[in-house]
């Protein structure tokens, strides 16, 4: 039977989720961004935007987050570790393009080292995701042979109702029963027609563009300085992907104690790879953003089987000079055919 989410329930779902001990979090808009923060009720979440300036990426892999405290004694080293604050958790409202992200990047936080920031935050958290009856000029999962109401990493999907007035439910994982079970009881069962998926046309070959990619050959490509020309390497595109998952460790303190830090960074900086020799392997900003295309189409695909990309069109929709991915893998498409 097909259940609906009718609009005017969703402050009951938010209280039985709190009551179940869930902190709710969803899409708000502030100072005209829109990013995921905790909300008390249904009027505080911004649902009709295509999708938010900043990802759920930051809800499982913070910006910047404390990893332990050390401190340095004669005989000893003590050390005390932070973790997550281990609360379970909804994200109400994110799109699938985002949901898919979070399971790209599983298998590369549990590869050779399982990372625990990640994967408990993982556990504790149910997707509850909307797929998208609109898209814009930059969304482009169907490239990525992904599309508008896409189940990869989607605990519960919600297909949104003709006429707005709520959505048809459907579980798709065992992580997602509980928060599903709190809210049964309100979802309504009457007959309602699902407005059709967003209609996101196919804007590159990704397997003509892998295989270009995986040739040798185009490596040494001019291609790569003329098509990363006006790349300014702010790192923006890095930021707000939510497939990125380059960072760095700092330490905080003086010689004899301090925090150790995990902090995101950004294969489009200069610093990246600079050696303490001064030596740097990636010296030109077309052979950093040929780094970012490669290991997200030819690298990450080779060791997980999957891109790492998930089509949110972000990077495209924020570089302050007007490049982004798209861009890239239509002119490969058109080099290679
Ligand atoms: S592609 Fe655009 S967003 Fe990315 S580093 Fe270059 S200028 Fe910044
Ligand atoms: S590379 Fe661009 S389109 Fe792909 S997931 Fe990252 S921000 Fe979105």
């Amino acid at each position: 039977m097909i259940q609906i989410l009718l609009r005017d329930k969703l402050d009951d779902c938010i209280t039985r989720w709190h009551a179940a001990g869930y902190d709710v979090i969803g899409p708000q808009k502030n100072n005209n961004v829109t990013r995921f923060a905790p909300v008390e009720k249904a009027s505080e979440l911004d649902l009709e935007i295509i999708l938010t300036d900043r990802t759920v990426k930051e809800l499982f892999f913070p910006q910047t987050e404390p990893m332990f405290r050390y401190r340095i004694g004669k005989q000893a080293i003590d050390t005390e570790e932070y973790l997550p604050p281990g609360r379970k958790r909804i994200i109400f409202g994110s799109r699938p393009c985002d949901a898919s992200a979070m399971a790209i990047d599983d298998p590369l936080f549990g590869w050779d080292f399982k990372d625990t920031y990640w994967f408990q935050r993982r556990n504790e958290t149910v997707m509850v995701t909307i797929a998208c009856t609109e898209s814009d000029d930059f969304c482009m999962c169907t490239s990525l042979k992904l599309a508008p109401d896409s189940p990869l990493g989607s605990d519960i999907m919600l297909r949104p109702v003709a006429g707005g007035k709520g959505w048809h439910v459907e579980l798709l994982s065992e992580r997602g029963r509980e928060a599903f079970d709190r809210i049964e009881a309100l979802l309504d069962d009457s007959a309602a027609e699902k407005e059709p998926i967003a209609n996101v046309p196919k804007r590159f070959d990704l397997d003509v563009c892998r295989e270009w990619l995986a040739d040798p050959e185009n490596f040494e490509s001019h291609f790569w300085k003329e098509i990363s020309i006006r790349c300014i390497g702010c790192g923006t595109c890095t930021f707000l992907c939510p497939t990125c998952h380059c960072f760095d460790f700092q330490d905080e303190g003086d010689t004899y104690s301090g925090i150790r830090r995990k902090n995101w960074d950004s294969c489009s900086f200069a610093l990246f790879t600079m050696h303490t020799s001064g030596h740097n392997p990636r010296s030109t900003q077309s052979s950093r953003w040929r780094q970012r295309i490669m290991h997200k189409f030819n690298y990450f695909p080779g060791k997980f089987s999957m891109n790492s990309c998930s089509g949110c069109g972000r990077c495209s929709r924020q570089c302050p000079v007007d490049m982004g991915i798209t861009e890239t893998l239509q002119e490969i498409t058109k080099t290679a055919k």
